[in-house]
């Protein structure tokens, strides 16, 4: 039995651990449970590169020390803020560093249960243990919210698989496989199946495969620089205010954020993908999945155009690289009463302009509030506006919290 803390982070991702760099440097107490960059070490292929500049892959810390930069600057790797791809290897490297340097308090266990009890939180953890907090934030990632197509859904594991699901691509060598998609993991998935001797074919619904181009010069003068201004999540006005004005994006009338959160920014390959893409693996555009059959080792698809037209595709294996969807009711480890009392948007907890649920005490940053701060939750970039909100705000309140907790419970 353990005493109460004063926050307990669940995740150790880039934002649950920027989140704990905030906390520690404000003296706040707090208790961290997660596996550190458990999603980039086991849910992305080998040979992945991040589609976010340099400069946009920072974790966040107060003083902007344990940037991406400074962990190549110390481990002699190279390194630019723009125009050299991070690799993955780099990039979990450099997650693990800093998880040492700003997180060394980490506990490496899941949270199996998260419930509110007597005024505070009560977390069941995997290990046996169970923790007190009196706030908590949930900082989850979406390992909980792949999303398989309904069509595919039902397809057993041996013949259809999540992308999330590999790390080796090199396993489909000699085999025929379809990647459903058309975003960078599945471009990218694509590439290094091809590469890696499979018989790829791309199969995507909508009616062209985009590319972005390549970063702007920072350089570029200063008229260009205002008619496109470049931010951490790419080039353009729009694309500028959801990097850097999530409060704003905050005020938005409610269908628009839930709009602009699924659709700003993809599906779109990295331009330095391109050429491992196009003329390499063939690709089937404008193709709706109408159904999908397993037997004798092989997965039969059947496949329609806009225009009606019906055709049917083999495959030993599909991968759907077709995302994640934040659900509140995929979150099996939240206490039911709990998970009954979050107010939601698009079956995603609403937050206040503090990251504070309708829970009070129960925080959510990360993917899961892309509709409320918009689409920069959905990348590393936004860990900062997240980890900097929330750090200040707890360190304003849990003390306060604390006292007023004890007096109610008199
Ligand atoms: C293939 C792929 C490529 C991507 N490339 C980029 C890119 O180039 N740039 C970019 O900015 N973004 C990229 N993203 C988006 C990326 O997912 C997010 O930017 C980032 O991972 C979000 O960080 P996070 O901390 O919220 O979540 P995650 O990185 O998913 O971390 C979640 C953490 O929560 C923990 N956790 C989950 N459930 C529990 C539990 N019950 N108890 C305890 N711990 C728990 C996990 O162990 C993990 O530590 C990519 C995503 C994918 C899938």
């Amino acid at each position: 039995m353990s005493s109460t803390v004063d926050v307990a982070i669940v995740g150790a991702g880039p934002y649950g651990l920027s989140v704990a760099a905030h906390l520690r440097a404000s003296g706040t107490g707090f208790r961290q449970f997660g596996l550190p960059m458990k999603l980039w070490r086991e849910n992305m292929p080998r040979g992945m590169f991040l589609k976010s500049q340099g400069f946009a892959s920072n974790l966040s810390d107060p003083d902007g020390a344990f940037t991406l930069r400074a962990f190549c600057q110390a481990s002699g790797l190279p390194y630019a803020d723009y125009g050299l791809p991070v690799s993955l290897d780099t990039f979990v490297a450099y997650g693990q560093w800093f998880q040492r340097h700003c997180a060394p308090g980490l506990e490496e266990t899941l949270v199996t249960s998260v419930a509110a009890k007597d005024g505070q939180f009560e977390l069941a953890l995997a290990n046996g243990d169970v923790a007190q907090a009196r706030q908590v934030v949930l900082a989850i990632g979406v390992e909980h919210f792949a999303h398989i197509p309904d069509q595919l859904s039902w397809l057993p594991e041996s013949a259809c698989t999540h992308s999330s699901a590999h790390t080796d691509l090199s396993v489909f060598r000699g085999q025929r496989v379809v990647v459903v998609g058309a975003g960078q993991s599945a471009l990218e998935s694509a590439a290094l199946l091809h590469e890696s001797g499979a018989s790829v074919q791309l199969l995507t619904r909508k009616p062209t495969v985009n590319w972005n181009g390549a970063p702007l010069a920072p350089d570029r003068p200063l008229l260009q620089r205002m008619r496109e201004p470049e931010a951490g999540l790419g080039s353009g006005w729009s694309t500028w205010f959801y990097s850097r004005k999530p409060n704003l994006f905050r005020h938005l009338p409610e269908s628009s954020r839930i709009y602009r959160a699924r659709t700003a920014l993809g599906p779109a390959g990295a331009s330095w993908l391109r050429d491992r893409v196009d003329g390499q693996v063939p690709i089937m555009t404008g193709q709706a999945i109408d159904r999908a059959s397993a037997g004798s080792g092989e997965v039969r698809l059947g496949l329609v155009t806009g225009a009606g037209t019906h055709s049917d595709l083999a495959a030993d294996h599909v991968i759907a690289a077709t995302g994640y969807r934040p659900d509140v009711r995929r979150m099996a480890f939240l206490d039911e009463q709990l998970a009954c009392q979050l107010r939601t948007v698009a079956n995603t907890p609403a937050v206040g302009r503090g990251y504070e649920s309708s829970v009070p005490g129960l925080y959510v940053v990360g993917p899961a509030v892309a509709p409320t701060f918009g689409p920069v939750m959905r990348f590393v970039y936004g860990a900062d506006h997240a980890a900097g909100t929330v750090g200040r705000r707890l360190a304003g309140t849990a003390g306060r919290r604390s006292r007023m907790t004890v007096a109610a419970g008199r």
